[in-house]
C-alpha cells in the first residue's frame, strides 16, 4: 500500500466537543494535507469504549507501564506498580469520561497519518507535552490532579496509535459504506510525481 493511503481514527473526546474545539481540531488535520474520508457524532455506552480500548492485547500493559514511568520520573508513589491494576483502574475512570457525552469520530487518510497525527495530537499527558500539539496548546491536565480528583486525563482526543490500531479502531467505530473514497483537489500537489498543468 502507498504511504498516502494510510488512515486513522481521531475521536474527539467529550471535553473536546464541550470546550468547543471541533473546527478548531479538524482544521489542524485539514491544514497538514490530510484528507477527512467519514466522519459521525455519538454518544458511546461504557461496553464500546472498553472494546475499544482493549482491541489491541498489548494496551493494558503499555498503558500501565506508562504510567510507572512517568510516575517515577517524577518521584511520585503509585498505589501499585502492576501495570495491570493501573489500566484496570485507568480503563474504568475511561469508560465514564467516554460515555459522558457527544464524541466526534473521524477517520483521516494521507501520507503517514498514524504516525503524523499522533504527532499533531502530542502525548497523553498535556501537562508535560510539547507545545504546538492539539493536547500542549489547548489544555494543560496532568495525572497527578486527575489521579488524586479519581478521573480519567481530559486531553481533549485520542488518535490511533499504529497502523495495526488503527485497522481495528475503524473497523469497530465504522460501517465499510459509511467511509468514502473520494478525490481531493489538493492530493495533485501533495503527492502528483509531475506538477505540469499549473502553467496556463
Ligand atoms: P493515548 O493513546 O495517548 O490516548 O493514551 P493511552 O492509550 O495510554 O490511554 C488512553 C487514555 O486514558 C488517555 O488518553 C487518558 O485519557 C487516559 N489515561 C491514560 N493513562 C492515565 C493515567 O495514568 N491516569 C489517568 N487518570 N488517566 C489516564
Ligand atoms: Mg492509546
Amino acid at each position: 500500500m502507498h504511504p498516502k493511503k494510510e488512515r486513522t481514527l481521531v475521536v474527539i473526546k467529550p471535553d473536546g466537543i464541550q470546550r468547543t474545539l471541533i473546527g478548531e481540531i479538524i482544521g489542524r488535520f485539514e491544514k497538514i494535507g490530510f484528507k477527512l474520508v467519514a466522519m459521525k457524532m455519538l454518544v458511546p455506552t461504557e461496553e464500546f469504549v472498553e472494546q475499544h480500548y482493549t482491541l489491541d492485547p498489548e494496551w493494558r500493559r503499555v498503558t500501565g507501564e506508562k504510567r510507572v514511568k512517568a510516575a517515577k520520573e517524577k518521584g511520585e508513589v503509585l498505589p501499585t506498580e502492576d501495570p495491570y491494576e493501573i489500566t484496570a483502574i485507568i480503563l474504568q475512570k475511561l469508560k465514564k469520561y467516554l460515555a459522558s457525552g457527544p464524541v466526534v469520530a473521524m477517520i483521516w487518510e494521507g501520507a503517514h497519518a498514524v504516525e503524523i497525527v499522533r504527532k499533531l495530537v502530542g502525548g497523553t499527558e498535556p501537562r508535560s507535552t510539547d507545545v504546538g500539539s492539539i493536547r500542549g496548546d489547548y489544555v494543560m491536565d496532568s495525572y497527578i490532579m486527575a489521579d488524586s480528583d479519581d478521573r480519567a486525563i481530559r486531553n481533549l482526543v485520542h488518535a490511533s496509535g499504529s497502523v495495526e490500531e488503527a485497522n481495528k479502531e475503524i473497523a469497530l467505530w465504522f460501517r465499510p459504506e459509511e467511509v468514502i473514497n473520494y478525490r481531493l483537489v489538493q492530493e495533485e500537489i501533495l503527492y502528483d510525481v509531475n506538477l505540469d498543468g499549473i502553467l496556463e
